[in-house]
């Protein structure tokens, strides 16, 4: 037997990531602009990184408790607190982790036996139908469109839900659509999961890239709390992707089911990290604030660039990307993407990446210059206007 028969066949199921395959093309390529991969351009501010520095030379090097240490839990149920008045137990409510990426396999994990269904509405995070199927349950994706404004509706919600079904997986504001859900809509949501006692994972790690309105903490809906599993983290709003930092908040049930994976499979997150997180919710506003501004600009460069090209595309409300539709140029998501690579090297990822109701968009990521964009601009155009 080969060494490839011998991997497990629930991990062969899983396809690789369609982010990371354009990811890996374009950076063996030379002069390639890159709106491919969702990542701050910003280096993590100053303070957040002396904060760590300033921990390395006091010696702290050691592991925490597993759910992170007690000031850094203080700062988030704080912060959580001030900005979305839903209180937490710091001591058994909330779990640090290594990045939302692990609180969401813990949450998936932690809640699903074999065969159960959870809803995900699409186009999403490319992590979240992978999780699930990892967990041995059955993603039940929920298509949402241009049209609606990418946003999930109650009655799509009831036509797929069956007694199977265990969770709802949502991500407000969206990867790749840039769509957020008003607190009306999500009230409905929450109505609907307590009628079919569903449990909600609410991925909110874009909660601080919101542009237009405010950001509707799921938790903070009325009975929703306990049946909540909340998830952010420090990679998107604080440019701080390779610190590995995120947290859950969540019923000290669910929390303690997550951490018995977590001390088992993670031990904690590095204390490297979590001090720097500490600052960073102590003193990071005003920089935050200034890298949203930021990201808001090029959100605008992007929606009316992309538009006078010809492409039909919803104006993101929140996130650092933009989906535009490339329907009109009569080629796939993949072709798309691809001959664009090839002809005028810019990386875009494929919008069936991101789940089927995904064919026939695009997703660029604007967390990039302003000059980098307006050269991906200009290229692009030259490429639609062939196509047109
Ligand atoms: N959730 C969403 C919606 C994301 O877009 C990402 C990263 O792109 C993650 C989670 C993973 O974040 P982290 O870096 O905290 O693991």
């Amino acid at each position: 037997m080969s060494w490839a028969e011998r991997i497990s066949p629930t991990v062969k199921a899983i396809p690789p990531s369609g982010i990371r395959r354009f990811f890996d093309i374009a950076a063996e390529m030379k002069g390639v602009v890159s709106l491919g991969v969702g990542e701050p351009d910003f280096v993590t501010p100053w303070h957040i990184r002396e904060s760590c520095v300033h921990g390395l030379h006091k010696g702290y090097t050691a592991y925490t408790s597993n759910y992170g240490l007690l000031e850094l839990r203080e700062e988030i149920t704080r912060t959580i607190y001030d900005t979305y008045k839903v209180s937490y137990d710091p001591r058994k409510e909330a779990l640090v982790t290594v990045g939302v990426s692990e609180a969401l396999d813990l949450a998936i994990r932690a809640i699903l036996s074999p065969g159960d269904e959870v809803l995900i509405p699409e186009p999403c995070y490319v992590s979240y139908k992978a999780c699930v199927l990892l967990a041995g349950g059955t993603p039940v994706p929920v298509p949402t469109s241009m049209e609606h404004e990418f946003r999930v509706t109650v009655e799509q919600l009831e036509k797929l839900v069956s007694p199977r079904t265990k969770a709802l997986l949502i991500g407000y504001p969206n990867n790749p659509t840039g769509a957020i859900m008003p607190k009306q809509e999500l009230s409905a949501i929450a109505q609907f999961a307590k009628k079919h006692d569903l449990i909600v994972i609410s991925d909110e790690i874009y909660a601080d890239l919101t542009y237009e309105g405010t950001h509707t903490c799921f938790a903070g809906l009325p009975d929703m709390r306990d049946r909540t599993i909340l998830l952010n983290g420090f990679s998107k709003a604080y440019a701080m992707t390779g610190w590995r930092i995120g947290y859950a908040l969540s019923n000290p049930d669910f929390i303690a089911a997550m951490n018995k994976i977590h001390q088992y499979t993670m031990l904690c997150a590095p204390i490297t990290a979590q001090l720097a997180a500490v600052e960073a919710l102590r003193n990071g506003k005003i920089n935050m604030e200034k890298m949203v501004a930021e990201y808001n600009c090029r959100r605008q460069l992007m929606v009316d660039g992309l538009r006078s090209l010809g492409l039909s595309c919803f104006e993101p409300k929140g996130a650092f990307y933009i989906f535009p539709s490339i329907k009109e140029t009569g080629l796939g998501s993949l072709q798309f993407a691809e001959e664009l690579l090839k002809a005028e090297k810019v990386a875009v990822v494929p919008g069936d990446a991101f789940g089927e109701s995904g064919e026939g968009f695009v997703r660029c990521s604007y967390a990039s210059s302003i000059s980098n964009l307006t050269t991906a601009l200009e290229r692009i155009g030259r490429f639609v206007k062939q196509r047109l």
